[in-house]
């Protein structure tokens, strides 16, 4: 089965921290603010128990820089 996966644009995020703070099982803040996978993907995937959180966090993000990818 296909799972989803994060997509980050990381040309759009403009580094609050926001998404950090709402899918902390997923993402960690780098010094800068700018998120980054726990597990070091480029596409962290998204397990089924966190999709409202992630989906949360793609409808909350300021620079619409957060996407859900089925891979
Ligand atoms: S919420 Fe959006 S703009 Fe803010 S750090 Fe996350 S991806 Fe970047």
């Amino acid at each position: 089965m296909s799972e989803n996966r994060l997509h980050i644009d990381w040309t759009a995020c403009d580094g609050r921290g926001l998404c950090a703070e709402l899918l902390s099982e997923i993402l960690v803040e780098d010094e800068w603010g700018y998120p980054l996978a726990r597990d070091g993907a480029v596409e962290p995937a998204v397990p089924r128990a966190l999709q409202k959180n992630a989906k949360r966090a793609v409808d909350r993000c300021p620079a619409l820089a957060l996407r859900l990818v089925n891979s």
